[in-house]
């Protein structure tokens, strides 16, 4: 289902020309390539198992063509392959060898390491999707854990994006059910926007705004069918992920999409959460940190800001001094490199600044029916997007992905320091009351459980 507004999603893209999502596009692409690369040579990079699933059938397609294959990078699976900067110094120097294109086929880790790669040999690449399990396949930028810490570096989406709804389908019913998670992840992502704007730290740009929520709620309501493996839910579900990752496209910021829900995943992905002999998707780990933002949110909607003192909230932040040791106290026990705590030392206090949290607080005190009403609408009730998780196969509690459930919600604490990306996690801290909201969320006796 090609909407008007995907197609206005594809369009509005600086750096993506095409998109393939039907069952003949695995062969189409070959015939895209040799228009856009006349005599250029081809590498596909895949992983094993996405190799079988569509990487050979590529290949196959590109040769009766007459193009040029170099021989196929294809990592061994297991063990699982991760998004660490080994892996992309590993194919950009492989890269140097030929000036071949490069052709991604594979899920959201194969992307990211190829985009990046790709990038840095001075290229473009082609991303084939094997699974609709993440909203990476179509944004600029690629997540990566370098030096310990997990971060977004820069590069050029891809020039097309191909994938076959059968393929798809085919994938491990995990990669689908974690496709759900982190396009349901937008809801979170969308109120802290709304609250990130409300008190002039990041306004709102009403396009990148309508490209990630207006067909949200709508692509997110079959999540049984998804499920159950149906093609064309599958598939919605796949033009849903990359019509935010064309939002990312557009506005060159990954904040139309990504909120505080992803910082709780990016805690996790910096300590490198293995969860019944394989390391939690992304999306997984997203539908967690989705949930915990809901619940946060609800108990502040709950609680309401009338109390809050601006002045006398922004007065009791902590010292550069004592805030260095509210980091270090975080990460105790966390597994997280030295090299995460380190960036999350330089980013909370690098952003801890009374002034601007005086304004912020002003703002949203001011504003507060119509934000809190703003936030209301935005998210889904909490009961309603556990019931939607459960019946999309996603985790529902912090168990099903190996956390303990406290460990997991105060997860918000190291969350809200490891990015200068204002959320509601930041709000409630300059207000002085995340802990007060962390407490009653742990307290509650049917959140995150
Ligand atoms: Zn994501």
């Amino acid at each position: 289902m090609q909407t008007a507004l995907l197609k206005s999603a594809l369009d509005s893209a600086t750096e993506t020309e095409e998109m393939l999502v039907d069952s003949g596009s695995l062969e189409s692409v070959a015939r895209l390539f040799a228009e856009h690369f006349p005599g250029r040579a081809a590498v596909i990079v895949a992983a094993s198992d996405t190799w079988t699933a569509a990487g050979s059938r590529v290949e196959k397609a590109f040769r009766s063509l007459g193009i040029r294959c170099e021989k196929p990078v294809v990592f061994a699976i297991p063990p699982f392959l991760h998004g660490d900067y080994d892996h992309i110094a590993e194919l950009r120097d492989g890269f140097a060898a030929h000036d071949a294109i490069p052709i991604a086929v594979g899920g959201g880790t194969i992307n990211d390491i190829v985009k990046r790669a790709s990038s840095e040999a001075g290229r473009r690449y082609i991303c084939v999707a094997t699974a609709a399990s993440v909203d990476g396949y179509t944004s600029s930028g690629a997540a990566i854990l370098k030096d310990g810490f997990k971060q977004t570096l820069a590069c050029a989406a891809p020039i097309f994006v191909v994938a076959d709804p059968d393929v798809l389908a085919a994938a491990p019913a995990y990669l689908t059910s974690s496709g759900y998670g982190d396009l349901a992840s937008k809801l979170v992502a969308g109120s802290d926007w709304i609250v990130a704007d409300a008190v002039g730290s990041d306004p709102i740009n009403a396009y990148a705004f309508r490209l990630t929520q207006e067909e949200l709620r709508t692509r997110l309501s079959g999540p049984e069918k998804a499920a159950a493996g149906d093609p064309e839910a599958i598939m919605g579900l796949f033009e849903g992920l990359a019509m935010t990752g064309f939002s990312m496209q557009f506005l060159k910021s990954s904040r139309p999409v990504s909120g505080c829900e992803h910082l709780f995943s990016h805690v996790w992905e910096m300590e490198d959460l293995y969860f019944e002999g394989r390391p939690v998707t992304h999306g997984h780990k997203v539908a967690i940190g989705t949930l915990a933002a809901t619940a946060l949110s609800e108990v502040l909607l709950r609680r309401g800001f009338a109390d809050i003192d601006p002045a006398a909230s922004a007065g009791g932040l902590p010292s550069s001094e004592a805030r260095a040791r509210e980091v270090v106290d975080a990460f105790k026990g966390s597994p997280a490199a030295r090299g995460a705590v380190d960036a999350a030392l330089k980013v909370a206090t690098a952003k801890l600044d009374p002034k601007a949290a005086i304004v912020h607080l002003e703002r949203a005190k001011d504003r507060w029916t119509e934000v809190s009403g703003r936030v209301a609408a935005q998210l889904e009730p909490y009961a309603e997007l556990r019931e939607a998780f459960r019946k999309a196969g996603c985790p529902t509690k912090p168990e099903d992905i190996g956390l303990n459930r406290e460990y997991a919600i105060r997860t918000a604490f190291r969350a809200q320091m490891i990015r200068d990306r204002y959320t509601v996690l930041d709000l409630m801290y300059e207000a002085r009351i995340l802990d007060e909201c962390v407490g009653a969320v742990i307290a509650d006796g049917t959140y995150l459980r």
